[in-house]
Order: C-alpha cells, then sequence, then structure tokens
C-alpha cells in the first residue's frame, strides 16, 4: 500500500528549513554553500521520508530540486555508518537514464557531500571504460550509472551490487521510453532484497506504477506540481511561420540581445545541426548535441553553453535530457513535438527552482495540432506573437493521409493575424518578454 505524504499545511511549509528537516551540519554547511535557502517541496516530503529509512514513490520531473531530494538523504545515511573509513563498498546506487542526468546527478553528490568524506563515481557509455575502473578500484561509496555500462562492467567483474543498502530508479518514464526495461530488470535481480529503494518518475502511468511495485516495499508517495502544472511560471509564447521560414525567424528573433543563451529543440539529429550551421552562418555562436555526437563533444559544448561563450546550443530531446543549466532563461522549440508532454520536458529546462523562465515555439501549418494537445494537457492558452516578419501564409497545407488527421478543427483560434480569436493576448510590434 501506498502512503501519501501530508504537506498541504502551506503556513507549516514556509516555516520548514533544511535545518528543520536534521539535516546534518557538513551537509548544511553544504547545502549553504550551494546558495540554498529553503527546501523545495520535493525536499521537503521526500527527505524525511529517506531518513527514516523508507522506500519513496516520488512523482517529480527535473526542475523541482528532485536530484537532492535524494541526495541529501543518501549521503546523511551513509555518513552515519562510518564503515567507509576501511575498505569502501558501493553502498548506493543511482540509475538513471542518459550520461548528461548522470553527471548532473553525480555532482549534486559532489556538490552536497564535500563536506562528509563520501566518495563517488559516475559511469555511462560512449566512453572508454578505463578511468571508470580505476575510480571503481580505488574504492567508493555511491555509484552514479547509466543502466548499459553497469550491466557491462557488472558482467566483467569490476561492480558488485551485494552491499547496496540504498537504491535509487531516477526518470523512470524515460527509461522505458527509451527501451531500458530488460536492462532494469537485470540490475534488480542483482540487488540485495534487503534495502531502501527510491523511484522517481515525472509520470504516473500504468506500466510505471507496475514497475514500482516490483521495487518498492510498502513505499511512501510523495508527489509535486504534476507535469502539466509546473509550466506555469514559465512564460510561453507562439510564433506562426511556415516551416520554410523557420530559419529567419530564428535569426530575427535572436537579434534581441536580452537573448543571453537559448537552448534550441529541434526533432530530428540532422535538423539539430542544420539550424546550428544557419546560426553560425549568421554570426551567431552555436553548438549543437545529439546522439550521433561524441559524448566528449557533447560535454564540451554544454561546458561552453553554460559559460556563456556559446549562445545558442541546439538539441534533440533525448540529448537535452536532463540539461541543468542556472539561469537559462530562453527555450525555443524550432519544431513543436508531437507529444505534449515533451514540451513541458522541453520548457522545464529553463524557469528552474522558481527562476524566470520564457519558452518561444515555432508551429508551422502542420504543427497546429500538436499545439491544441500541448494547450490541452498544461490547461493553458499559448499566447500568439503576430507581429512578426514570417507570418505563416501557408494556411492549408496539402491534404495527405497524414497531414489531413492533425488538422485543426477550429482554425480560426490559430489565425495567427489573432483579430478574430479572443484568446490573443498579445500583438505589438515588440518581442513579448519585452513588453512584460
Ligand atoms: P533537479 O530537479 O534536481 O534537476 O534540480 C533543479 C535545479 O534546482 C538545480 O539547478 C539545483 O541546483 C537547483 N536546486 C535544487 N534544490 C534547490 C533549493 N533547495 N534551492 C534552490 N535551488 C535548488
Amino acid at each position: 500500500m501506498i502512503n501519501i505524504a501530508e504537506f498541504n499545511n502551506s503556513s507549516q511549509e514556509t516555516e520548514i528549513n533544511f535545518k528543520s528537516l536534521n539535516i546534518i551540519e557538513p551537509i548544511l554547511k553544504a547545502v549553504e554553500e550551494e546558495g540554498y535557502t529553503t527546501p523545495t517541496p520535493i525536499q521537503k516530503q521526500a527527505i524525511p521520508i529517506v531518513l527514516k529509512g523508507k522506500d519513496v514513490l516520488g512523482c517529480a520531473q527535473t526542475g523541482t530540486g528532485k536530484t537532492a531530494a535524494f541526495a541529501i538523504p543518501i549521503l546523511q545515511l551513509l555518513s552515519k555508518d562510518k564503515s567507509f573509513t576501511k575498505k569502501r563498498k558501493i553502498r548506493s546506487l543511482i540509475v538513471t537514464p542518459t550520461r548528461e542526468l548522470a553527471i548532473q546527478i553525480e555532482e549534486s553528490f559532489k556538490a552536497y557531500g564535500r563536506h562528509t568524506g563520501l566518495k563517488y563515481t559516475v559511469i555511462f557509455g560512449g566512453v572508454g571504460q578505463h578511468p571508470q575502473i580505476t575510480a571503481l578500484r580505488s574504492g567508493i561509496d555511491i555509484l552514479v550509472a547509466t543502466p548499459g555500462r553497469l550491466l557491462d562492467l557488472m558482467s566483467q567483474g569490476h561492480i558488485s551490487l551485494r552491499d547496496i543498502e540504498l537504491f535509487v530508479l531516477d526518470e523512470a518514464d524515460r527509461m522505458l521510453d527509451m527501451g531500458f526495461i530488460h536492462d532494469i530488470k537485470k540490475i534488480l535481480a542483482a540487488l540485495p532484497k534487503q534495502r531502501q529503494s527510491l523511484f522517481f518518475s515525472a509520470t504516473m502511468p500504468p506500466e510505471i506504477i507496475k514497475l514500482s511495485n516490483t521495487i518498492l516495499n510498502n513505499p511512501s508517495m510523495v508527489s509535486v506540481t504534476p507535469v502539466s502544472s509546473t509550466v506555469d511560471i514559465i512564460k510561453q509564447y507562439i510564433y506562426f511561420v511556415d516551416k520554410g521560414n523557420k530559419n529567419a525567424l530564428l535569426v530575427n528573433v535572436l537579434k534581441d540581445t536580452n537573448i543571453k543563451t537559448a537552448l534550441v529543440f529541434t526533432r530530428t539529429k540532422h535538423g539539430a545541426d542544420k539550424v546550428a550551421k544557419v546560426l553560425l552562418q549568421n554570426n551567431i555562436k552555436a553548438e549543437a548535441i545529439h546522439g550521433n555526437k561524441a559524448q566528449s563533444v557533447r560535454q564540451r559544448a554544454l561546458s561552453n553553453f553554460k559559460a556563456q561563450t556559446t549562445r545558442v546550443l541546439v538539441a534533440t530531446d533525448i540529448a537535452a535530457r536532463g540539461i541543468d543549466v542556472d539561469d537559462l532563461e530562453y527555450v525555443i522549440n524550432f519544431e513543436i513535438s508531437n507529444i505534449a508532454e515533451t514540451y513541458v520536458h522541453r520548457i522545464g529546462r529553463t524557469g528552474r527552482a522558481g527562476a524566470k523562465g520564457t519558452a518561444l515555439s515555432f508551429c508551422d501549418a502542420e504543427e497546429k495540432s500538436y499545439l491544441r494537445d500541448i494547450e490541452k494537457l498544461t490547461s493553458k492558452k499559448i499566447d500568439i506573437i503576430d507581429n512578426h516578419p514570417f507570418p505563416l501564409k501557408d494556411h492549408n497545407p496539402v491534404k495527405t493521409a497524414t497531414s489531413q488527421g492533425r488538422r485543426c478543427s477550429n482554425p480560426s483560434r490559430f489565425n495567427p493575424s489573432g483579430k478574430s480569436s479572443p484568446k490573443k493576448r498579445f500583438g505589438n510590434s515588440k518581442t513579448a518578454w519585452q513588453a512584460k
């Protein structure tokens, strides 16, 4: 049975700080050094439960502070037992779907655990395994891993999971989307039965609940802002534009110097390369990241972007998963995903932990129905920017077997001029964020 953690009393919530969550001094100090003053809602809920030794079923996406929600109590629980002063054994395993997420999670452990004396490492595929094996041999307490490389190094005898006390499965829904179910089952089979498990997923469809039942023992459920409402703090705008004019529109939009950096999403790897190329041709410093790029190239592009030496990072959805850039204010959907949840994940790269965020989406005639799905999911009408140099002309694309089914049932609502649309809330010559 699942216990629902109750944290509904907002006045009580405001009084909760890291100290009142009984966090030990070395971690409190590190959290302070990170500049965190108040725990986020998921941290308020999850930390006390994990510290009590209970299993957690967490419904939260990246951007909510969920990494610290599991990393802080894991560090605290492992710090209690000083056995790490002897030969270290891997006592906590965090499995996450992508390399970028894995790296970020390990960075979080490093940040929050810097005064605990615990040791960590991260392993992922796409790079040579020797440095990872050397790190493992030196003895670590906490391992962050992507599934493939973990199983690989287990099969070679470099990793044993028999001493795992705390297991985290992160982004479980993405794991299933990315086809990791068999890998997860193999990893589960190698874990000790006696352990504490934490399970995080942005969405909780039935197959995720089913999977969680095979992992968790009498868990408490913690949940923050369902996927559809996390977008509330992000300003969202739509540009209706013909497909062939999207590059020109992007260059035009990026003339705005208020946009210091922007993460641009394309549907395909090829598309990401093409957009980056066009931006470079227009003297806009841009790099593309996607699955075909070597890990080192992706990491370098990400570091350049974080350091703002690259202004625009163009990414596909999988490559962008887990990109966590503080102060990223602009996300641009160059192409709109046909999966509404993907839109929410994309724009969730901005507006992190309560910061400002703006999402601009370029919608061509074919993508109007995707937009409708997004507005349905988020229960929010996205403001239209109609006064731009490349208004949509191709209102009625040629009907094909596929496009027919996607056509908008109420085209007037999407009238780019906005004149007849009661939904239109924006329409001057300035861009939306200038007008706020
Ligand atoms: P996550 O959901 O774990 O990806 O975290 C999203 C972002 O929130 C990261 O940049 C964290 O550094 C930041 N963060 C996590 N916890 C807090 C907090 N309590 N206060 C402020 N920022 C936080």
